[in-house]
């Protein structure tokens, strides 16, 4: 059972989210849920909510403020972006309208057998360096973190570094400085310096995560942006563990 607080926000345990997914049978957390469960764990994520009409895609925004991202919220959709399924920096209601059709019509065409949960609303976070925060399950090791900055220095260079859980605080700082774009961490063509404490917080935070939750078979924040001040996951995406066939 959901009860709905306000527009879009509803209050559920981490039970409830995966007994849904369970019951769906699926793995995959969407967005919406792998952020809820991250929030509850206290990791920074941008709040997000879940719109199921443009009606109340275009209410949840006007209480968020602007400028808004929209996102296609699906659990058969993992490449949101791929999809046609993001729209950034929305400056109006009208602008949220159109978006809110645009992504629903490209999903459809483009993935018509997709279940779609409806359309997630949050602010489009300002400007920051881009890195990811992910861990796996590696079968000698066990949960294993992965550090890497976003976007093509992981995709083409694979520029990451890996630590296993629980990390320390030093191991995070390590695999923080270990990586090969490290200088674009401390201020890079003006950008300013990332503060480096409050990612390896998060990267201890999403070590005691994977620790304390077995159940998670994969983690993947990306991206994060890293600010001066403190950093955000404005993407999320749990993957569980197949469920034990009894
Ligand atoms: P996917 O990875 O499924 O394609 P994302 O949610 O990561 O979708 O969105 C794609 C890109 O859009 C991100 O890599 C990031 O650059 C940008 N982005 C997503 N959400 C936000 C946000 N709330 N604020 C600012 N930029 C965002
Ligand atoms: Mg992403």
């Amino acid at each position: 059972m959901q009860i709905k607080l306000q527009a879009g926000k509803y209050l559920v345990n981490k039970e409830q989210i995966i007994d849904k997914a369970r019951s769906e049978v699926r793995v995959v957390l969407t967005e919406i849920e792998s952020k809820e469960l991250l929030q509850q764990a206290g990791i920074n994520v941008i709040d997000t909510r879940l719109a199921t009409s443009k009606q109340e895609a275009k209410l949840i925004s006007r209480q968020l403020g602007f400028p808004i991202v929209l996102k296609i919220a699906s659990p058969d959709i993992v490449h949101k972006s791929e999809a046609g399924g993001v729209r950034l920096g929305l400056k109006t209601l009208k602008q949220v309208g159109e978006a809110y059709d645009d992504i629903l019509l490209a999903v459809r065409q483009g993935h018509p057998q997709a279940v779609v949960h409806g359309v997630s609303v949050q602010n489009m976070a300002r400007p920051g360096v881009e890195v990811i925060i992910g861990m796996s399950k590696d079968a000698q090791f066990g949960p294993v973190l992965m550090f890497g900055l976003g976007g093509i220095l992981v995709e083409v260079l694979k520029d990451v570094s890996f630590r296993i859980v629980p990390l320390t605080r030093k191991d995070a700082r390590e695999m923080i400085k270990e990586i090969k774009g490290y200088a674009l961490l401390k201020g890079y063509r003006g950008q300013e310096p990332v503060d480096l404490s409050s990612l390896e917080d998060l990267l201890l935070k999403v070590s005691d995560f994977a620790e304390q939750n077995p159940e998670i078979k994969e983690i993947d924040l990306n991206p994060v942006l890293a600010y001066s001040n403190g950093a955000l996951a404005v993407d999320a995406r749990l993957i569980l563990e197949e469920a034990l066939i009894s």
